[in-house]
């Protein structure tokens, strides 16, 4: 079986859709780690595009939580704080639904997917492999996969030890050894300082895992964020990937 593995497409809808024609039906099931929502331009269009996909299970981020209400806007720093309050006055009732259906971490097959950790799945960052070990405490099967750090990363657990490795974009990266939490990076806003969306293809028949990054119309995204009228902030990192 194989899965496409996304992650933070932030209303993004030129990011997503440059993601599915790059990974071109490759995949069974898709599998998305959060973050649906907030940031981006198209909250409902990207709603609605993610849910045609076939085999979809879907989780909720912490921004995905606000934009229905479910957490304090007073958590987040002001720009987003004021993306979230035209979020909320732009989402359809059939989105706002959907949000609400979605649960922060699910067991997929043996695989635990969690938006941003399995030990605190709404709110944890795991940027580091001292955090990564903690939380291979917090899962029992082979791999645990996040987003919200919407950074690509490779922690391994050997043993007692818990590493970062490097997983280098387009080429096969092996799972076959202990116990792994993989992210796939960020499809809408990435912040590794690489503009491209990212996103990742595991293959459990083989234990393989592919991270990826390609391009997309950054400008035109910019353009729907001015016309939205939300903060300049979120344009220029979008050029930075940052
Ligand atoms: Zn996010």
């Amino acid at each position: 079986m194989r899965s496409l593995i996304i992650a933070d497409i932030h209303a993004n809808q030129t990011a997503l859709e440059a993601v599915l024609t790059h990974a071109q039906s490759t995949f069974d099931t898709v599998w998305y780690l959060g973050d649906l929502v907030d940031h981006g331009p198209e909250p409902n269009a990207c709603v609605q595009l993610l849910r045609t996909l076939d085999g979809l299970v879907c989780l909720s981020g912490n921004h995905d939580h606000a934009a229905i209400g479910k957490m304090d806007l007073n958590t987040f720093n002001p720009v987003a704080a004021t993306a979230l309050r035209w979020t909320q006055s732009t989402l359809l009732p059939e989105s706002h639904d959907f949000l609400d259906t979605l649960p922060s971490m699910q067991e997929v097959n043996g695989t635990t997917l969690a938006h941003g950790s399995p030990r605190h799945p709404a709110w944890e960052y795991i940027s580091d492999a001292a955090l990564a070990k903690q939380n291979f405490a917090h899962f029992t099967g082979a791999i645990c996969i996040v987003g919200h750090t919407h950074m690509a990363r490779v922690f391994h657990q050997d043993g007692n030890r818990c590493r970062e490795l490097i997983a280098p974009a387009g080429k096969p990266f092996s799972l076959n050894a202990d116990r792994y939490i993989l992210n796939p990076g960020g499809v809408g806003q990435p912040r590794d300082h690489d503009p491209q969306a990212a996103y990742a293809l595991l293959d459990m028949d083989t234990a393989s895992w592919v991270q990826r990054r390609v391009p997309y119309n950054i400008p035109e995204t910019q353009r729907r964020i001015r016309v939205c009228e939300l903060p300049e902030t979120l344009v220029a990192r979008l050029d930075l990937g940052a």
